[in-house]
């Protein structure tokens, strides 16, 4: 028998290379199924906060003058170690987001070492450009930032840590990491493997609290870059506070993305597609394809289909490894998910599954017959409900899918793929699925446009978003001045 997983953290807060309690207000830690307290931590306090923030100033320098090969290699370990342990850090999310371990097994921890292990491969990629001018020249040093501010989301608390330490710390910055409160567990879980991999004390250093908390780290000059994943209101406050100081910004946020299914498609595909797109870790997902525009032809099918198959979801207990389903993350999300759905039905969509649900559970829920002008196809509810809308052709639908003021993620079911590729070429969206949905890889950019956010995560485009790049004129000759 396995030992149960330890929820108590030594100390709230991770600076300088050691565990510190907060002093500012108690946090308590909830288990989203059942509501049993599994951790209680404290609040960083504002001098906390500095504090963290000064030990990852003083860090910084020397880590940033070691070979980027040497800076990998400790990202590379750390990837190991989770590996290792992912069976009891996979319990312990599912404990702190209520997400089914057969998801968190192979999602959330799991994803958080592949970026670890593909920006500690980068390392010895992060050179410069030489250009030649003739008898001169110039180089560029791509440089880093100095101290950044991570902030996270709650649905994937420990892959967001990672998803954002990994560029930073590669590119030889450190990170100041504040997770959601309702999530304060994994980062410093983080931290710690961190530590054993050899990352010297102060560059990765984790604070908790609230929003204030969040705002505080923001507000501080020291802080050169600041990255977000939360919703757009939050986007929003954070981009203000870094244009005071004229600072960088990755904003990774919220979405009401479409999912496009052509008559044509593979209907079981589609289906599958579109559940994933919806159901997964309970709906809490940012790039979630929300409103599935069916073709008149496939419409009847797919709900026939989609309504057979949700039917079927288990629901229950995360911990069970049979669970496909778990809870909501907490009673506020579960009110805020349960007015999205009766708006819906105020507002004439058609119940086809699901509905309110009681306690901590919404279950998968779908709509059809849903119009544009509905809340519910607008307004991002991050929960389990599909919102189905028909459409007849490509050029209406293409129309249809880019009006809506975010543009995460958007996806394209055809055997067509011609038009496949014709269609994705005109959708707003950061991230584009062709017969697939809601994969990201490491390797692959990830972020939005329009109101879903700035800057891009993963792959090597996320090195950009962590480091400044020098050009250096180099003179080889004599100095011709006309005086
Ligand atoms: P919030 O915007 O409420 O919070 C995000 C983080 O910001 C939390 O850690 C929060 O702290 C913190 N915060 C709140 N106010 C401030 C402030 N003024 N300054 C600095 N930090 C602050 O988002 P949720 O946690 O509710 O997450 C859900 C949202 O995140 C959805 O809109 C979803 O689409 C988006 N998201 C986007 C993803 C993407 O990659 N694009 C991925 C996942 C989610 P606290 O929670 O402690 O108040």
């Amino acid at each position: 028998m396995s030992q149960p997983v330890i929820t108590q953290p030594t100390a709230s807060l991770y600076i300088d290379g050691a565990f510190v309690e907060g002093r500012g207000a108690s946090l308590p830690v909830l288990f989203p199924f059942d509501g049993s307290l599994i951790a209680t931590l404290h609040e960083a306090s504002t001098t906390q906060v500095a504090d963290a923030v000064a030990a990852a100033e003083r860090a910084q320098p020397a880590w940033a003058a070691l070979a980027p090969v040497e800076r990998g290699r400790v990202l590379q370990r750390a990837a190991a170690i989770i590996r290792e342990r992912n069976a009891d850090l996979s319990m312990l999310e599912t404990l702190d987001t209520g997400k089914p371990i057969q998801e968190t097994l192979v999602a959330d921890w799991e994803s958080g070492a592949a970026a670890l292990e593909y920006f500690g491969g980068l390392a010895a990629t992060l050179t410069g450009q030489m250009i030649p001018l003739g008898r001169d020249w110039v180089y560029t040093i791509r440089e880093p930032l100095g101290v950044c501010a991570g902030i996270g989301a709650w649905n994937y608390p420990s892959q967001i840590a990672c998803w954002k330490a990994a560029p930073a710390l590669v590119m030889g910055n450190a990170m100041v990491f504040k997770p959601s409160e309702e999530t304060p567990l994994g980062a410093l879980k983080l931290a710690e493997i961190l530590t054993e991999a050899g990352l010297p004390a102060g560059i990765f250093n984790v604070v908790q609290g609230r929003g204030a908390v969040g705002a505080a780290l923001t507000g501080d000059a020291r802080v050169a870059k600041i990255s977000l994943t939360g919703s757009v209101p939050t986007g929003q406050r954070v981009y203000a506070a870094a244009a005071e100081g004229l600072r960088h910004v990755t904003l990774e946020l919220g979405g009401k993305s479409p999912l496009i299914v052509f008559d044509d498609a593979s209907l079981d595909d589609a289906v599958g597609a579109a559940m994933m797109a919806n159901f997964y870790s309970s709906g809490q997902v940012c790039s979630n394809g929300t409103r599935v525009f069916l073709q008149s032809g496939i419409r009847d099918a797919f709900l026939d289909r989609l309504a057979a198959r949700v039917a079927s979801v288990r629901i229950g207990d995360p911990r069970d490894p049979d669970t496909q389903f778990g809870p909501i993350i907490s009673p506020g999300q579960a009110a805020s998910i349960r007015a999205a759905i009766a708006a819906g039905q105020a507002e004439g969509a058609r119940l086809v599954a699901g509905g309110p649900g009681e306690g901590a559970f919404v279950p998968p829920t779908v709509f059809a017959d849903a119009t544009d002008d509905m809340a519910l196809a607008r307004e991002e509810i991050f929960g389990p409900v599909l919102t189905a809308l028909g459409f007849e052709t490509e050029d209406e639908v293409i129309a249809r899918a880019n009006a809506t003021q975010f543009g995460l993620a958007a996806g394209v079911f055809t055997r067509d793929l011609a038009r496949a590729h014709r269609v994705v070429a005109r959708l707003q969206a950061g991230t584009c699925w062709i017969n697939a949905y809601n994969l990201t890889p490491v390797e692959a950019p990830f972020g939005g446009v329009k109101m879903s956010g700035l800057g891009r995560e993963n792959s090597a485009a996320a090195i950009e978003h962590y480091s400044q790049l020098k050009s250096v004129y180099v003179g080889m000759g004599a100095v011709d001045a006309p005086y």
